[in-house]
């Protein structure tokens, strides 16, 4: 079945009925939970989860989609259609006081990363528990790679300082229609902010980490000098059991954390 789709805003519409299906189930229980849901597009999740959770709140940019769905779902109050851009939206006023939501997405893949980070800042003040994401398999690979794998960077580190990630299945091509140029890949997060537990503030730390993988072909200390952090000071705070040669894509979260304490322990000594 070939839909009318507009490319531009990544519509390319799920049509494998066991991935839907997939998709809706790693939710886990949602029978208590509001779920909100990024791009419903023709629904094809938007469905299961509309007899499955509390509340469903579906975002879609897409006028005509939105109000295909609108009337669709008119006779079930527990679905609230939104027509509006997610990048603009605040999920935080969407969800109920003193509770958390759950996000569920076939992503726009132009918009991933954005997409991301505004879910990573909606999970760190608590409003997020969990998210099942659909992306391109390159950066599904990217937000899941572990330290010291090729395809770990400031990606990874920002997913990983903020949630649990796990890569849950890939769909080719042919699960689509229109069938876009790569692959898919969903994946999991359980939204679990490390901050508190490796003692560092968070606006503070999402710095260091972008000024340590600014470029990858330097080290550590070339990026942090490149930033502006004096070579005196980078000596006096590196943590002995840390190679001066390393990269930033070669050391865990709690050596960056290392790393980034030494360094305000220098500066508040100065
Ligand atoms: N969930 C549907 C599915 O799986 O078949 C559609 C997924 S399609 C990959 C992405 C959807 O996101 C499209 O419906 C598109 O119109 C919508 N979209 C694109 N940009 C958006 C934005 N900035 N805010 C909200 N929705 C957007």
């Amino acid at each position: 079945m070939q839909m009318k789709h507009k490319p531009k805003l990544g519509q390319n519409f799920l049509v494998d009925d066991r991935a839907r299906h997939a998709i809706a189930d790693a939710l886990g229980d949602i029978s208590k939970r509001t779920v909100i849901e990024i791009g419903p597009g023709h629904g094809a999740i938007t469905e299961i989860l509309a007899t499955r959770c509390r509340k469903l709140i579906a975002l879609e940019l897409d006028r005509a989609l939105a109000a295909e769905l609108t009337f669709r779902f008119r006779n079930q109050p527990q679905v609230q259609i939104i027509e509006t851009d997610v990048l603009k939206t605040d999920l935080r006023a969407l969800v109920p006081e003193g509770e958390t939501a759950d996000i569920v997405g076939n992503l726009p893949y132009y918009i991933t990363s954005d997409i991301l980070l505004s879910l990573f800042n909606a999970g760190s003040t608590g409003h997020l528990a969990r998210a099942v994401v659909m992306m391109q398999r390159e950066v599904a690979v990217r937000v899941s790679a572990a330290p010291g794998v090729r395809d770990y960077g400031l990606l990874s580190a920002t997913a990983q300082m903020h949630a649990r990630v796990e890569n849950l299945f890939t769909l080719p091509p042919s699960a689509f229609s229109p069938p876009p140029d790569v692959h898919s890949t969903v994946l999991r997060l359980d939204f679990a902010p490390r901050f508190a537990e490796l003692g560092v503030d968070a606006a503070g730390f999402d710095s260091f980490l972008k000024k340590s993988f600014a470029q990858k072909r330097k080290t550590l200390q070339n990026n942090l000098r490149a930033a502006g952090i004096p070579v005196d000071q980078l000596a006096t705070a590196w943590p002995t059991g840390i190679p001066t040669l390393a990269r930033a894509e070669s050391l865990t979260l709690n050596q960056m954390a290392e790393i980034y304490h030494g360094l305000d322990t220098v500066k508040m000594k100065k």
